[in-house]
């Protein structure tokens, strides 16, 4: 399709609105026009996405199936039209009709498909294997229900389910006729066959069947169409009636049953509530996609599966479809009659593994029982790959037979998935360079020196699409006037932003824009909470998950430190603030809701004593996701990225700021040394232990909390404040207190806060030279074309999955 003209847009949007809702445009709302609005677009896009289809059967390329729990895809209209190159044409036709853009951008619900980092991540890749040219698809499940809608109630988190799904999904396309039928449960029998192989039998297993919904990824510029595919949980006959003699109850029950497993996100990877749904829904995820991929390798190809590695390659993100591993064992043993061996060379040579996390509780393990209860088949097969590989070292490695109890797949009745990823897998990739060291050297070392060449790092990225040129086009249009417009398919040519350093007039239109984001944010803050802030504050932002290992707490400690010292001396002379926060805590995750409380009620002490002159201002927004990251992100000066050394695999919400031009305040941990090292030790500020240091106090016991309580004035007095009720009652934070004692403050928070504060001090007195502060914020803008996720993609197509581009 030729690119119509705004006259032309503006007239097939009427028409939509008369066709789809028999409707005069002047007379329909913002959700009719963004539903109209969609449709119009998916008819575009449609043809790029067959003709994409057609191409790639044709050809047979090698491609990518990126197998993911989580999805965070954000909103698509705008991101959608902005791949397509027609945004400026669809604003332009909406202003026309008299419709606000972002009013109708902002009636598409932000799809519920994941928690945070890891999902984000996963949305970020699939834009850049699109937009990269290269045959790469996601495939997900269907939540109806996301993590949950987070409401602020007298300061507590209160979870409100988040039924994203309650409207209809404008960019998904069920495909009944692709649906796969799947096994749970039951019980295996072993048969001999005449010819002496082993043929499984299943009985009594509950059957379900799962539902393909299409989501198009479309690329930028390039009419090329990935698929996301995300999958429905169903009963195989959808009726009110029993198929057989059992009770109408019972068979409703059953189907309900069934329609669970893609019912929710699991908002929690801490707790043990609803293991086996979290598993049913791991083996749902990758038992329909495995019989996809494997569907479509044999339509296209006449060859025998033992070379489906040349074709196929699957990255399993976290241990989460490690799953997939055994289950594809199993299909080509028990379906197409591989023998161990053969199966195992072609599993081994498909896989590929991204470890996210090295918190070692976080690491999954499942019980053997629920294992070998829910998926018999399953548990034999990851028995025999326990026992081969224990036998492996054994004899083959005796150098590494005290370490076999550490390493085995299965100990004391549990089942470890990372070991089971990495076993299985060619390729074990961390997310950040120090990441992927401390897998090497510490956690993974014993897997480490049996597989050297399988260990890699590929550093995290984000799409500058969508995190700059979508949502901050004000700081995309100045980029563009200055150095052209080939930054946006070269990310890393935003390098030659570096020799406008001193043009004073390119730092007044940086600082111009900076302003008009941070009044747009400061008039959502003031619609949502009421509050006003100051737009000449230093917007200081800590957004992201809420987690002890994050440090929000280190934060608001250092909040209540400046709000101390403003109430011993109100003419202090301290740089106005405004500490911006948002993070939704796991529903049961005790700690991380108290310091939700705690910031809460620190802002609403801070935020309505007169005596501080409004000098410091703290706001906690609610419901943190992608549409509400893409406001708060352009208009941020600070980017807080305090994570204790050594906890962090990366992070990407650092990279999302800096490439919006905020200086990061950060320890020296995941990408935030990444960061460091591109833009130099003067244009970000860093502070606090070393891993090392963190990895020594650990091994070594010496750390003594109480003691720097006891010596550090301003730490005793804010550890007392928690206990003495001067943030609400008497109680409320005593438990903060006596947690960070009690379990020798863990995260080194109290450890590490003088050194933030020293730090604090030095953005505060930079700010407020300006030229120099906005000549940081232009050389972090200029190297944070290393943090796009084409460059991190790049990577895994060119060092793990051997891909080819293909244009048309
Ligand atoms: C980028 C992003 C994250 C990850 O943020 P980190 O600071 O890296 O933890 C989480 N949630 C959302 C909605 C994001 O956009």
């Amino acid at each position: 399709m030729t690119k119509p003209t705004v006259d032309k847009f503006v007239e097939m949007i009427k028409q939509k609105m008369e066709t789809m809702y028999a409707k005069k445009i002047e007379d329909a709302t913002p959700n009719e026009v963004y539903y109209a609005l969609s449709s119009l677009v998916s008819e575009i896009l449609n043809k790029d996405w067959l003709h994409t289809d057609e191409k790639y059967d044709q050809r047979q390329p090698k491609q990518v199936y990126y197998l993911s729990m989580e999805f965070l895809i954000g909103r698509l209209l705008e991101s959608n039209l902005l791949n397509m190159g027609l945004r400026e044409i669809c604003n332009e036709s909406l202003k026309q009709l008299n419709f606000s853009p972002e009013d109708i951008y902002n009636e598409e619900n932000d799809p519920g498909l994941g928690n945070g980092g890891l999902g984000r991540l996963a949305a970020c890749f699939l834009d850049s294997l699109a937009t990269l040219n290269y045959p790469g698809h996601g495939f997900g499940i269907r939540y109806r229900y996301g993590m949950f809608e987070q409401r602020f109630i007298n300061g507590y988190q209160t979870e409100l389910p988040d039924y994203w799904l309650k409207n209809p999904y404008a960019w998904e396309t069920r495909k009944a006729d692709e649906a796969i039928e799947l096994h749970f449960g039951g019980s295996v029998h072993m048969f001999e066959r005449n010819d002496g192989k082993l043929e499984f039998k299943y009985q009594n297993t509950d059957k379900v069947l799962a539902v393909p919904y299409d989501v198009p990824i479309v690329g930028y510029h390039n009419k090329l169409v990935n698929t996301l595919r995300l999958w429905n949980a169903e009963p195989i006959n959808r009726t009110d009636q029993p198929a057989d003699d059992s009770s109408y109850y019972k068979h409703l029950k059953n189907n309900h049953a069934i329609e669970q497993i893609s019912s929710m996100l699991y908002p929690d990877d801490s707790n043990d509530d609803g293991k086996r749904l979290r598993i049913k829904q791991q083996y749902f995820l990758v038992a329909s996609s495995l019989r996809t991929i494997v569907n479509n390798y044999k339509k296209n190809t006449r060859e025998s599966l033992i070379h489906l590695p040349k074709k196929v390659v699957i990255q399993i993100n976290d241990t989460h479809p490690s799953l997939a591993i055994p289950e594809l064992m199993r299909m080509l043993m028990d379906e197409e009659g591989f023998s161990w061996e053969h199966a195992w060379q072609i599993t081994t040579n498909v896989f590929a593994y991204t470890n996210h996390t090295i918190m070692s509780e976080a690491l999954e393990k499942w019980p053997v029982k629920m294992i070998q209860s829910l998926l018999p088949r399953l548990y034999m097969i990851i028995d025999e790959i326990n026992e081969r590989f224990c036998q492996n070292i054994w004899f083959d490695h005796p150098e590494l037979r005290d370490k076999i109890p550490g390493m085995a797949i299965i100990a004391h009745d549990q089942i470890h998935m990372a070991h089971l990823a990495i076993v299985g897998s060619f390729s074990v990739n961390g997310v950040a360079k120090l990441h992927s060291d401390i897998l090497k050297k510490q956690e993974m070392k014993n897997f480490y020196n049996l597989y050297p060449n399988r260990f890699n790092n590929k550093t995290n990225g984000i799409t500058h699409r969508r995190w700059l040129l979508m949502s901050n086009p004000r700081l995309a249009d100045v980029i563009s006037e200055t150095i052209g417009q080939r930054w946006i398919q070269r990310p890393r040519e935003l390098t030659h932003l570096l020799r406008h350093t001193k043009d004073n007039t390119l730092l007044e239109k940086l600082s111009q824009v900076k302003k008009k984001n941070k009044r747009n944010l400061a008039e959502y803050i003031h619609e949502t909470t009421g509050i006003l802030v100051d737009e000449n504050s230093i917007f200081d932002v800590q957004i992201k998950r809420l987690h002890e290992y994050k440090r929000q707490l280190l934060n608001i400690f250092h909040v209540i430190y400046l709000y101390n010292e403003l109430k011993d001396n109100p003419s202090l002379d301290i740089t106005p603030r405004t500490f911006i926060f948002a993070a939704k805590a796991a529903p049961s995750y005790y700690f991380a809701k108290e310091v939700i409380k705690l910031i809460n009620t620190v802002a609403s002490v801070v935020n309505h004593d007169p005596t501080i002159q409004d000098k410091i201002k703290v706001i906690f927004l609610e419901n943190y996701n992608t549409s509400l990251a893409e406001k708060i992100i352009p208009a941020a000066d600070v980017s807080e990225q305090i994570s204790t050394a050594g906890k962090e695999a990366s992070g990407t919400g650092n990279m999302k700021m800096m490439m919006n031009g905020a200086l990061t305040i950060g320890t020296l941990d995941g990408a935030n040394i990444e960061i460091k090292n591109q833009v130099g030790d003067s244009n970000i500020f860093i502070f606090g232990l070393h891993a090392e240091e963190v990895y020594n106090y650990y091994q070594d016991g010496s750390y003594s909390p109480n003691e720097i309580y006891q010596n550090d004035e301003r730490i005793t007095q804010i550890m007392d404040q928690l206990r003495s009720g001067a943030f609400g009652h008497d109680v409320e934070f005593t438990d903060i207190y006596y947690h960070l004692l009690s379990t020798n403050d863990p995260y080194f928070i109290l450890k590490d806060f003088e050194s933030y504060v020293e730090t604090q001090q030095q953005v505060d007195r930079i700010y407020r030279d300006q030229n120099k502060w906005l000549s940081k914020s232009l050389i972090n803008i200029a190297h944070s074309g290393k943090f796009s996720s084409d460059r991190t993609i790049q990577e895994y197509a060119t060092g793990i999955w051997k891909l080819q581009k293909q244009y048309f």
